[in-house]
């Protein structure tokens, strides 16, 4: 059995204490690798490499970090196939998604940051004719960078790419259920010479190592996405030791289809966005809201294209709807469904495991993409993020309605708006407390604009020039002009 190893110190190693966690494909239900149960010993040392590193790196000409990580783009993207197929078999998500969004994206975030360091300026302030000040950005040092399961390279490389560029080293535990992608990914940083410790790549439980991470006194920066329970948890080991953190965190999404909408386009996109990934996306469409006008004949229309979708092998590339990540989620999945039940929601489609897998799948964690009506606003299943092909779907009356409902949860990750009338979607845009607003759009990514939550999705920004202020310290500098 093919066991992963960490990246630490430009090596690959073994854990110190010999264990290993269990890596299994969600699609078969079976184990294909070994993960390390890296400890403290394993972590201290990962921190060590990355602190010794840290002098060179951070005064190494930024076109010379550029380069590192353009190769490392470059290398990523002829490593596609591979990368893709080894995606799918840790995540369960189908192929077409892989190779189209994981891992192009995957190559174009290390592509966007190598170059965006060359595109940079810092401010400068005339006092008026008494002084000039300008701000100095200093790398802050290594930066441990946690990412979660569902877009495991992708997730992975959003964090490495900026931390790197603007001349921080770097400790990265990925998530122990999706560990593959990120293993290749050290032996493409070797490969391309990165310099030993610039990087390190440490694997095991969050609990664990991940804690360790948090609270290792030598890692003044932490960029996390994953849970809002485990964000919670970060904030209280790094909020009294003053660290600098980001959390991306959780999503329950409002999707808001107008009755003027072109209503063809918020179909299609609804579907795409309740169930693209088996719904395991932070940015999930999962609470759709459709005006009460059209309600009847969006819903019969948006059940029919949900039973289309074709659930399968992620492996075979006609297939939309792969594995859910685990036996576990697989589970709490379902169990949202049945509490639906329980609250008074009709399942329209979906509901359970498929019945028609192909053999090699049977063992699998499938949900068949499942839409549910009849609950309220108010109800658990349309409060709590459930991470799964589960979609409710609710009739509003009017505006002040609609934003009641989607801005009547604790989270504020992403909207979409659906309407022809821009005066609207202005006003919604402005009145909805979510950190991303789409109008007449879904995932429509760019990666300089600044991406993060409100509420209980998140503190802090990535993307663009915010990543670029995250992982560097300002400092003002000001000189007397005149006496
Ligand atoms: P998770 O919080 O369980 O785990 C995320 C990462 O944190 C993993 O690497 C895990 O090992 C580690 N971890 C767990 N406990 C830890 C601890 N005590 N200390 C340090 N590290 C710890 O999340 P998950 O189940 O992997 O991912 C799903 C969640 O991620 C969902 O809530 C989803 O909405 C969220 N997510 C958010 C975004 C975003 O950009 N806002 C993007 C993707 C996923």
């Amino acid at each position: 059995m093919k066991r992963l190893r960490n990246y630490i110190g430009g090596e690959l190693l073994e854990p110190l204490g010999g264990d290993y966690l269990d890596n299994v494909d969600p699609a078969v239900g079976r184990i294909h690798s070994r993960v390390p149960r890296s400890g403290d010993d394993d972590l201290q040392r990962a921190v060590e490499a990355a602190t010794a590193a840290f002098p060179e790196w951070s005064t190494t000409p930024a076109e010379e970090r550029s380069r590192f990580l353009l190769d490392i783009a470059d290398r990523i993207e002829r490593e596609l196939p591979a990368l893709a197929q080894a995606e799918c078999v840790a995540t369960g998500k189908p192929w077409s998604l892989a190779s189209s969004l994981d891992i192009p994206r995957a190559v174009s975030n290390f592509r966007f940051f190598a170059t965006a360091i060359l595109h940079t300026q810092s401010e400068s302030h005339m006092t008026d004719h008494r002084a000039l000040n300008y701000t100095l950005r200093r790398p802050r040092g290594v930066a441990g960078l946690i990412s979660p399961w569902n877009l495991p390279l992708y997730l992975l490389s959003w964090k490495i790419a900026p931390a790197l560029a603007t001349g921080n080293t770097a400790v990265a535990k990925p998530s122990e259920l999706t560990p593959t992608t990120a293993s290749l990914l050290a032996e493409v940083c070797r490969d391309a010479g990165l310099p030993a410790g610039v990087l390190n790549i440490v694997h095991g439980l969050g609990p664990e190592v991940g804690a360790a991470l948090v609270r290792h006194p030598s890692v003044p920066t932490l960029s996390f996405t994953g849970g809002t329970e485990t964000g919670r948890e970060i904030s209280r080991t790094a909020g009294p030791m003053f660290k600098k953190i980001a959390l991306e965190l959780g999503g329950k999404n409002p999707n808001l289809v107008f009755a003027d909408a072109d209503l063809d386009e918020a179909l299609a996109n609804s579907v795409r966005s309740a169930f693209s990934n088996q719904g395991q996306v932070c940015l999930s469409g999962s609470r759709l809201f459709v005006e009460q006008d059209i309600y009847d004949s969006f819903l019969e229309r948006f059940v029919a294209e949900t039973r289309k979708l074709r659930v399968g092998d992620p492996l075979d590339e006609q297939t939309q709807q792969g594995a859910l990540v685990s036996r576990e989620h697989q589970e709490k999945v379902l169990s949202y469904i049945r509490l639906a039940e329980e609250e008074g929601g009709r399942v329209l489609c979906g509901g359970g495991p498929p019945e028609d897998l192909p053999r090699r799948c049977r063992d699998g964690f499938f949900v068949e993409p499942t839409v549910i009506s009849g609950l309220g606003p108010a109800s658990r299943v349309n409060q709590e993020e459930i991470f799964g092909p589960v979609v409710t779907v609710m009739p509003f009356r009017d505006e002040n309605e609609v934003v009641e409902h989607a801005n009547g949860t604790a989270y504020g990750l992403s909207a979409s708006i659906w309407t022809r009338d821009l005066a609207r979607a202005h006003r919604l845009a402005e009145r909805i407390d979510c950190g991303t607003i789409w109008i007449n759009c879904w995932l429509l990514r760019d990666l300089r604009v600044p991406f993060g939550g409100m509420k209980q999705s998140g503190v802090g920004r990535e993307g663009g020039e915010e990543a670029l202020r995250f992982f560097t310290e300002p400092k003002n500098v000001c000189i007397r002009t005149s006496a």
